[in-house]
């Protein structure tokens, strides 16, 4: 696919910075940069024009549609951040003191905060050898009485291994959160990532495959918690139900919180939206190009390894350096090159806040991705040209 396929959507970005550094004459290439389709400030004007830009207008209703219709989620309801779908998830899972929750260590601390809010205890479970996704057969020995639930991160849009996770679910009598923020389009066995657990957050943070700015999701596949989610969402009311005519009136009926975004920012994740499969396909054509061009250092150094299972949604390309002095040395390699790199999570059971909450266990993958996992730039306007760039200054590196 050339770049010109992409072309006809890309006059309205933001051109400003022209990308030449003044000083050595080298394009600087970022990390990320935020990309707009065109229509985002259209829609954002047509949804001030309507009159109603608070929230579930026009355009919340729209994405919402989307997604259940694409991926089949039961229900969605758009939400200021994937941060607030997880408190939502653990609302409505009604987390209480002393509950214990299994999760990866290598995440963002989102993941964590949103059941160590309620009074959950966090129980890490280690990442796998081949990827940062935690290791499935890790999990079942951390199970006791006071497990309430199991959330996997889809790490880099790549699926854990979900049939043994909802096996483990079904036996213990455990819910399942999926933390898809980086998992939009991507899939388990054919099955959309999001659609698996009982609950999933996606988030729509700028730095993610499509954006609102801040923005996120909750989706829920099991249809008992879509009236309290609703309700949750409306600050305990239960406003929704009054405004399609369920109840005569609505009142304070349950704890909640305002976790709904203005219809403003539906408006501009919709136009997203409307061109997502161009955003993947240029993704993807990228991220294959980084994979092709460093086959050559198979044997030097680690790569995402998506397993038969999973599929790809190119949120990310990262390698997995062999020490911290390697990828500080390669960062900075990158860095005199105008090309900023960036690492990733730092393991949260070593973290100043929960170390001393944190059982003793070692979860050495985990740390060995704080070490050396390097993320390389991702987005839709980068170019091949840059890809190739990137990864021969890296073989270099390693020569
Ligand atoms: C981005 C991200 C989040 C948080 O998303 P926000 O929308 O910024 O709240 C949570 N978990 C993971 C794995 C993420 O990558």
């Amino acid at each position: 696919m050339s770049n010109t396929t992409f072309s006809k959507i890309l006059p309205a970005v933001n051109k400003s910075a022209s990308g030449i550094n003044e000083q050595s004459g080298m394009r600087y290439i970022p990390f990320n940069k935020p990309f707009l389709t065109g229509n985002e400030t259209i829609y954002i004007q047509q949804a001030v024009q309507s009159g109603k830009i608070s929230g579930d207008g026009m355009f919340t209703k729209k994405c919402h549609e989307f997604f259940e219709q694409k991926f089949g989620f039961k229900k969605c309801l758009l939400t200021t951040s994937c941060t607030d779908a997880l408190e939502m998830a653990a609302l409505l899972i009604d987390i209480k003191e002393g509950d214990e929750v299994i999760l990866p260590s290598y995440t963002f601390v989102s993941t964590a905060n949103a059941f160590v809010l309620r009074g959950a205890k966090l129980v890490f479970a280690d990442s796998s050898k081949e990827n940062p996704n935690f290791d499935v057969h890790s999990i079942e020995p951390l199970i006791n009485a006071k497990t309430k639930a199991i959330v996997p991160v889809h790490y880099a849009g790549i699926a854990c291994d979900m049939d043994p996770i909802m096996q483990l679910a079904k036996k213990y009598n455990l819910f399942v959160i999926e933390d898809a923020a980086q998992a939009v389009d991507s899939y388990y066995n054919g099955k959309p990532l999001g659609s698996i657990g009982h609950l999933a957050a996606f988030s729509f943070h700028e730095t993610k495959n499509v954006i609102s700015g801040e923005g996120g999701m909750l989706a829920i596949n099991d249809e008992r918690f879509i009236e309290r989610a609703e309700i949750i969402r409306e600050k305990g009311t239960n406003r929704s139900q009054f405004f399609r005519g369920e109840v005569d009136k609505y009142g304070w009926v349950d704890i909640g919180s305002s976790f709904l975004p203005s219809d403003i920012i539906a408006a501009f994740l919709f136009a997203q939206l409307e061109n997502l499969d161009t955003i993947q396909a240029k993704r993807k054509l990228l991220w294959q190009t980084y994979r092709d061009e460093l086959a050559p250092l198979n044997n030097k150094l680690g790569f995402p390894f998506i397993p038969q299972y999973a599929s790809n949604n190119a949120h990310m390309f990262y390698i997995v350096c062999n020490s911290l002095e390697e990828r500080t040395a390669l960062i900075r390699l990158l860095k005199e090159h105008n090309i900023l790199s960036v690492f990733h999570y730092l393991s949260l059971h070593k973290s100043e806040f929960y170390k001393d909450k944190h059982d003793g266990r070692e979860l050495v993958n985990s740390d060995h991705y704080t070490d050396c996992l390097l993320r390389l730039p991702m987005y839709f306007e980068l170019e091949i040209a840059d890809v190739k760039r990137i990864c021969s200054l890296i073989k270099k590196f390693y020569e």
